[in-house]
């Protein structure tokens, strides 16, 4: 079944029981620092959940276009995680609970795929529940779910919260068996692999105070109105109804990846064929290549384009990050226009815009790949050098001035230092690097101040003195810290 098929079937089941169908938000729709993109289905729906506003329906349905940049560094290494993916959703405000959408979400997926259901077999399905949530049990348990296949499980797993006070509650989860081809026996809590997570059902029941963690907290009482929300991957999904063994592999980025493959003269698939074990490093990089610029085309596509903070960063960081691992297979033409019209080829029949809007997304991709192969042209020549002294003079450190002086003369990232260092088995003094970034950073902010005073203000490196030690550098962390 296609993905957009699966897309289709999804809303006109929920539309069918009285959902409004509301169109996914563009992916930076929001204005929260901490929250770069949109990362669930729920988030443009937080007003309704905390009361704010007042939502038009009671019952809504969405495809949300997502990004999760913390699971970057699965992507290609896991069967299930995208930088971008689509999360299928149901909505109750403070309408039908825990009674309406377990049946809801078990008619769907169990309903024969020739009467417009997903056909997967239920015994092969796998529910989890909070601890003390019985009733969520005892619905599960009339779908016919026996309790062998019904795993309680604590907060860390099965309980919802926004991490501060207001709505709050379990949830429930729901896997796959994959079988013994993937894992051993025992469920999700031995194997995330063989038994694939591919839905998740919150129960929105308590308000919730003095938020210590996502785990402390404590709960005022029940919530006057119950809602519910609900996701589903719509990739995983794909991926078990296309009888394939990872994401990357359905219909929706495969092209994108065979496409590179043919490219680079790579034969994807050498290893066992399974993602989850051992991986041939070229086919995690085919798989790496072909999500990122998936995602590439959806984000530029809702609006953002590549620069040094912030969104952009994040765009430029995937795109070059795909870029190299093309080098990296042996490409060395240009990439994105070889691979970014099959992207939009395998994305346009759910996202018609992509194509009518398909000669400025390519205008911002192609000129950020011939920007980033002038930085490599000019900076990869000096990593070299550098590499090969350090290594020469039996060291294992490139120094903190060799990456600051590969970022200040050639705007070479550090990122891509620390990258290409760590495959050429060398570390990077990062501490070192940091400082001289701080010591430059109070420089200019002086000189600023210099400049509007006529005096030279040492005030700013004060500052550095006094935090005592290395100052923090988190350009790196900050790009993957947005959706948590
Ligand atoms: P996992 O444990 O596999 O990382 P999750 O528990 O973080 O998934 P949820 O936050 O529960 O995921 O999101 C709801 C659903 O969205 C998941 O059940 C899954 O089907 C899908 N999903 C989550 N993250 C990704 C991802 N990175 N790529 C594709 N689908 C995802
Ligand atoms: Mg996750
Ligand atoms: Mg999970
Ligand atoms: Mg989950």
């Amino acid at each position: 079944m296609k993905t957009a098929e699966i897309k289709r079937r999804f809303l006109a089941h929920f539309e069918a029981n009285g959902h409004a169908v509301v169109p996914s938000a563009p992916l930076p729709a929001i204005d929260d620092p901490n929250l770069l993109f949109i990362n669930a289905g729920m988030v443009q729906f937080v007003p309704y959940f905390l009361g704010q506003r007042t939502p038009q329906w009671d019952r809504a349905t969405s495809v949300q276009k997502c990004i999760r940049t913390p699971d970057i560094d699965e992507v290609g290494k896991t069967s299930r995680h995208g930088t971008f993916f689509q999360m299928n959703g149901n909505f109750s405000f403070g309408d039908y609970f825990k009674a309406g959408a377990i049946p809801l979400a078990w008619d769907l997926v169990t309903k024969p795929a020739s009467e417009g259901g997903f056909g997967l077999d239920p015994e092969r399905i796998w529910a989890t529940v909070y601890l003390d949530d019985d009733e969520a049990i005892e619905i599960w348990k009339q779908t016919g779910i026996p309790s062998e296949r019904l795993v309680r499980r604590g907060k860390k797993d099965n309980y919802w919260s926004m991490g501060i006070p207001g709505p709050a509650g379990p949830c429930s989860e729901l896997y796959y068996d994959r079988g013994p081809a993937y894992g051993p026996e025992g469920g999700p809590e031995v194997d995330e692999d063989r038994f694939l997570e591919f839905w998740n059902l919150v129960f929105m029941q308590y308000e919730i105070t003095n938020v210590k963690s996502k785990e402390i907290f404590d709960v005022v009482g029940e919530l006057p109105a119950k809602n519910i929300d609900t996701g589903m991957g719509l990739e995983r999904m794909a991926s078990l109804l296309q009888g394939v063994d990872n994401l990357y592999e359905i219909d929706e980025v495969k092209p994108i990846l065979d496409r590179a493959a043919e490219l680079t003269g790579k034969r994807y698939g050498v290893g066992s064929g399974h993602v989850a074990a051992e991986s041939h490093p070229d086919d995690v990089r085919l798989r790496v290549i072909a999500d990122h610029v998936r995602t590439a085309l959806m984000l530029i596509g809702d609006g953002v384009t590549p620069s040094n903070e912030g969104r952009g960063y994040v765009l430029r960081r995937i795109m070059r990050r795909a870029i190299r691992s093309m080098r990296l297979l042996g490409w060395q033409e240009r990439s994105l226009p070889e691979l970014l019209p099959v992207a939009r080829d395998c994305m346009a029949p759910s996202y018609p815009e992509l194509a009518e809007d398909f000669g400025r997304i390519a205008d911002y991709a192609y000129a950020e790949e011939e920007a980033f192969l002038s930085t490599l042209r000019a900076g990869t020549t000096i990593l070299d050098t550098a590499v090969t002294e350090t290594k020469q003079a039996g060291g294992t450190t490139l120094s903190g001035d060799q990456a600051f002086q590969l970022h200040d003369t050639y705007g070479f990232p550090i990122d891509l230092t620390l990258e290409i260092a760590a495959e050429q088995g060398l570390q990077v003094d990062a501490d070192g690097f940091r400082r001289l970034m701080a010591e430059q950073r109070s420089r200019a902010k002086a000189d600023a101040q210099a400049r509007k005073t006529g005096h030279v203000d040492l005030s700013a490196y004060r500052t550095v003195l006094d935090a005592g030690g290395p100052v923090e550098f988190t350009g790196y962390a900050e790009v993957s810290r947005e959706s948590r």
